[in-house]
């Protein structure tokens, strides 16, 4: 490999240490390196032991992994981000436009897998014939298992920065234990997650909004930031818009909450497709079918996403599933086990925090079921 590095002309050479450069930064996990490093990334299965190797050990490997086979004549390589993708195709947006780009045979095997909106490609062109040959590290992933077949991971969308768990309050109702669900999941992928509530105007009665709201305090006491909203009165749409600036959000959760009239409020020059409300959380047609990552200028770009009916947990282990119970952490020191379940061990500090109502039971009772799933 060395030899075939030294054979590069410096141009070649360059834009591999380039790239080597970016992807040392971007393997790295923003925070709780020490827990997630060595099952989080498996893309990359080299740099998962050492995530800060030599820039030569990674262009080394780069290398290796073809990622710049040499070039036939006439071809050329470019990078870009997967904005749309297909059954068969995608698109990516470069530097030169957005491209349809084919989706190589190595990656269209798997490709719930190894290609989400999001991604890093690195695109191939020949005249008009452009295939993604392969995708770079990913920064953040937000996956689940296949609901068919739970072995596959299915990677829903790549490299945001924050989800933002979407639920309304009335049409279809706030069903919590999603947003649990979604909390564990994106903490995982390496995201930071919010929380979207959207229809506020449907609660006109102050009673029924003192009891809907008041399911979201545990979120809020878990360090989630929440966004009270309505797309009808436009009530916290500035909020939200300061929420998402200068970041790359994706937005998800069940099918007619209202994530693509957010979308439309916050940008309505983007025009994406509602639906009617009647069909939007029955069985009735989906607008939105696959994910689309739309550019707003000023480093915002926001994904749209399908509408998610239930979520599993994708390769989470037992003692996994704490770590992400932000408000468990201050009760740890309470646990007389340092590698407490909170389940069953005597002097615990959870349980002790559950008992004097310092912890929410609907919380406690989603952990307990999380660890029996993973
Ligand atoms: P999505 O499936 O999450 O993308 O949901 P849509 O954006 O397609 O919206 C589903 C339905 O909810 C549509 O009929 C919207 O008009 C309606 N809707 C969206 N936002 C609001 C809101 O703030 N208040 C009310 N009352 N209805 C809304
Ligand atoms: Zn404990």
């Amino acid at each position: 490999m060395a030899s075939r590095l030294a054979g590069l002309d410096s141009n070649e050479r360059n834009k591999l240490y380039k790239r080597a450069a970016m992807l040392r930064k971007t393997t790295r996990r923003p925070d709780r390196s020490s827990v997630a490093v060595d099952d989080f990334d498996d893309d990359a299965p080299v740099f998962r032991k050492k995530p800060a190797a030599s820039l030569q050990d990674l262009v080394l490997r780069l290398l290796e992994q073809e990622l710049i086979e040499p070039e036939a004549p006439g071809t050329t390589q470019t990078e870009g981000t997967v904005v749309w993708l297909g059954r068969q195709s995608c698109r990516v947006q470069t530097a030169e436009g957005e491209w349809e780009c084919e989706i190589s045979g190595n990656l269209a095997r798997d490709q719930q897998t190894s290609l989400a909106v999001g991604d890093v490609a690195v695109v191939r062109s020949s005249g008009d014939n452009r295939v993604v040959r392969s995708v770079h590290p990913r920064r953040t992933r937000l996956s689940r298992p296949d609901p068919d077949n739970t072995h596959i991971e299915r990677v829903i969308v790549a490299n945001v920065d924050l989800v933002v768990i979407t639920v309304s309050v009335k049409t279809p109702p706030l069903h919590p234990r999603l947003i649990d669900r979604f909390m564990v999941a994106i903490q995982k992928g390496g995201a930071q997650a919010a929380l979207c509530v959207n229809k506020l105007d449907l609660l006109t009665d102050p009673e029924e909004r003192k009891t809907e709201l008041g399911k979201l305090v545990p979120y809020a006491a878990a360090g989630l930031m929440i966004v009270e909203c309505s797309t009808v009165n436009r009530e916290g749409m500035q909020r939200l818009r300061n929420l998402i600036a200068g970041k790359v959000c994706a937005f998800v959760g069940h099918s007619g909450v209202g994530k693509s009239s957010i979308l439309n409020a916050l940008r309505p020059e983007l025009e994406i497709e509602t639906k009617s409300v009647s069909e939007g959380y029955g069985r009735g047609r989906h607008t939105t079918t696959a994910s689309s990552l739309y550019d707003l200028g000023e480093g915002t770009r926001l994904i749209d996403t399908p509408g998610i009916r239930s979520f599993g947990l994708w390769q989470m282990s037992a003692a996994e599933v704490g770590w992400y119970f932000p408000e468990f952490e201050p009760l740890l020191d309470g646990c007389k086990f340092r590698d407490c379940s909170h389940v069953h061990e005597p002097g615990c500090g959870v349980k002790r925090a559950l008992e004097a109502g310092d912890l929410s039971g609907h919380r406690y009772e989603t952990y307990l079921r999380l660890l029996k799933e993973a």
